[in-house]
């Protein structure tokens, strides 16, 4: 169990992906309920003007006018971080003429290192600020939890902040609040400057305004002295920012605040021997008291700092919570070995020797992309006799999608299949594939355009002993992508689309190499070359049980008498994990509410069953559904769903 937990790149989970609410978010929630105030905020939320409908979902954070929450558009399924405002808190005209200049001032800016603005509109009650949704939340979360980061992590992120604090300083905006909690960090580990309630215009310095309406976190020694901001003042918070990220604490902290100004105004701070020299150097040019000594942006980037060290191309998720390892350890040497067992011939071992390159080396982003560009639906075929791969016949067309479908918005990540390799760019066609797709969303499609507008689920339950995920972790950066079902078997598709599933009595292994071909093994009799990955998935067994919690209340069944069930295909979005089964079952998971949709087949009849928030769990059949029809929290959820299912048709 160590071994996976503490490798360097950290999976993906079914965990850390929300499956889990969050004990921060039980008492956000509940501080919410008490502080709404008149104006209750709904849940469901409509932009008037546009006819557009949103779900709000959890509370991502609360700042000095509005509370923050995750946003989804309940028709394309796009979540944003929707800031919202009560009008009562900008009542007054300076308050709303300073909402009214951030809208003005941030709707305006485009770039890459910068939060982007999507829209804005208000109701009777609130004002709505619909925002790029940054997942991870922002550097200072980060920090929290590490406490001090690296060099080359400090270099990762100070040039993405200086990218767009260069972007903003040539559209003649100052930041003048850039601090940790401004940086905010999306899913892929990106960072987007963000917070722009105190930037400003840049005046010439005959006309700066002396003072700032709000507090700035790093106070410059000039805008203490009452001489005005300028560029060379964000450049101050800067050297602040980096000096807080590589020591764990600011430079300018004493016990009362008179101390502090005159630390700041003296520019007086320590700098401990433990910062290699670049790195101290920087500072202090940074943190130079008269403004006009300090750098410019360019020649930041040009310091030694950032020429003589290592900036990783991407960082991994993990190092959310925990230090990077930029070295490779001997525990990630013993994964070389094993996976080169996994991908057999020399030719394969060197293509995957270069994926273990690129992860070393943090590019996971560019593995990702790779994984992205497998063809779905499309993958080769082995001859199991001779071991060639060859076409199949041409599939089916794929159905068309309902007319009010929207393909575009469903925004994916990464994903896997079956007989499908992860280093195979091209692919052949496979009608068996095809035709399991095509009836899962011919039975979705169906439902979706025949069930009637209801206010709830209906009435009547069914039982059922069906199997379904209760537990995934992605590890398909290196190794690919495992799950347990509620009969505690553990399945694992491989990134060379290879199968593996361990049985309940944790000895009998199922490998599938295409669709409806299984050959049985044991586990401890394992021989090359199926020796590497029968060693991983037993990783993944562990991990899963020590780390993992299921996901919902739906009934575990071990009925050994069914037939072996493997995963076909799995699909990442920006919103829900999407998973196909051999025999049709069909399961998403949203991560943000933690509710899931598993659709199934069971002695002939289709059975739908939704988890919700709260993991409770409600089976009904379908033809119950399509005759008495569901929530619009469901059906937006099922469309969404199809709208993944039928991402496998591209
Ligand atoms: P303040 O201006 O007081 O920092 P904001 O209203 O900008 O507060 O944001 C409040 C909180 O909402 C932030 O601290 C952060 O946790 C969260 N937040 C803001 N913007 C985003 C975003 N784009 N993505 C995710 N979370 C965000």
């Amino acid at each position: 169990m160590a071994l996976l937990r503490t490798l360097s790149h950290q999976p993906v989970t079914s965990k850390n992906m929300s499956e889990r609410p969050k004990a921060a978010d039980l008492r956000s929630k509940k501080a919410e309920h008490h502080t709404h105030g008149p104006q209750e905020l709904s849940r469901i939320v409509t932009d008037f003007k546009t006819g557009r409908c949103y779900c709000r979902g959890k509370l991502l954070g609360k700042g000095g006018f509005a509370k923050c929450y995750e946003f989804s558009d309940l028709v394309t399924g796009k979540v944003y971080a929707a800031k919202i405002i009560p009008h009562t808190r900008v009542s007054k005209p300076h308050q709303r003429a300073k909402i009214d200049k951030e809208i003005e001032l941030h709707r305006a800016l485009h770039h890459k290192h910068i939060v982007h603005f999507y829209h804005h509109f208000e109701d009777k009650d609130h004002i709505y600020i619909l925002l790029e949704y940054c997942s991870r939340r922002s550097l200072a979360h980060i920090l929290k939890a590490r406490k001090v980061l690296t060099e080359p992590e400090v270099r990762y992120y100070l040039r993405q902040i200086v990218a767009g604090l260069k972007y903003l300083h040539e559209q003649e905006i100052l930041h003048r609040d850039l601090k940790l909690g401004n940086f905010f960090i999306t899913e892929l580990m990106e960072l987007k400057l963000g917070d722009f309630g105190l930037a400003a215009k840049l005046e010439p310095v005959e006309s700066r305004r002396r003072t700032i309406c709000g507090t700035p976190n790093y106070l410059p020694p000039e805008v203490l002295n009452k001489q005005g901001h300028g560029r060379e003042s964000d450049v101050w918070a800067l050297g602040c920012v980096m000096y807080t990220m590589l020591l764990g604490r600011p430079p300018f902290e004493t016990t009362n605040l008179k101390e502090t100004y005159r630390c700041i105004r003296e520019a007086r701070y320590t700098l401990p021997s433990t910062l290699s020299t670049p790195a101290q150097d920087l500072i202090s040019g940074m943190l130079a008291r008269n403004p006009q000594q300090r750098p410019l942006l360019d020649s930041i980037l040009s310091h030694d700092f950032f020429t003589q060290g290592f900036t990783p191309a991407r960082l991994s998720i993990s190092c959310c919570v925990s230090s990077p390892n930029f070295q490779r350890s001997p525990r990630q040497s013993f994964f070389r070995k094993a996976a080169a067992a996994i991908f057999g011939g020399k030719r394969d071992k060197e293509k995957y020797y270069h994926t273990l390159k690129l992860s070393k080396e943090e590019d996971i982003h560019r593995l990702q992309n790779d994984l992205k560009r497998i063809t779905i639906g499309t993958p080769p075929v082995t001859d199991t006799a001779t071991g060639v791969r060859h076409s199949a016949p041409p599939r089916p067309p794929p159905t068309p999608p309902p007319p009010h479908e929207v393909r575009d918005s469903i925004h994916m990540i990464v994903r896997g299949a079956l007989g499908t390799s992860c280093n195979s760019s091209e692919g052949v066609e496979d009608g068996t594939m095809a035709s399991v797709v095509d009836g899962v969303a011919r039975v979705l499609r169906d439902c979706l355009e025949n069930m009637p507008e209801a206010e709830s689920i209906p009435k009547k339950k069914v039982g059922s002993t069906f199997l379904w995920v209760t537990k995934w972790v992605d590890y398909s950066n290196k190794y690919g992508f495992g799950y347990q079902l509620s009969d505690h078997t553990v399945g694992v598709l491989f990134n060379n689309g290879t199968h593996m599933s361990l049985l309940p009595d944790r000895k009998t292994v199922h490998y599938s190499a295409e669709l409806g071909n299984c050959c049985v093994l044991s586990s401890k009799e394992a021989k090359e070359p199926f020796l590497g990955q029968v060693t991983i998935l037993e990783y993944f067994a562990h991990y899963m049980e020590e780390n993992l919690m299921d996901g919902g209340n739906l009934s575990k069944v071990t009925d050994v008498s069914k037939p072996c069930l493997y995963l076909l295909q799995w699909l990442k979005s920006d919103r829900a994990l999407m998973m196909l089964f051999n025999n049709g079952t069909f399961q998403v998971n949203f991560y943000h509410d933690h509710t899931k949709i598993i659709l199934c087949c069971e002695a002939q009849e289709y059975l739908l069953s939704y988890i919700n928030e709260e993991r409770v769990s409600t089976t009904v059949r379908l033809s119950a559904l399509i005759n008495n029809g569901c929530s619009a929290h469901l059906r937006e959820r099922m469309h969404y769903a199809y709208n993944m299912l039928m991402q496998l048709c591209t």
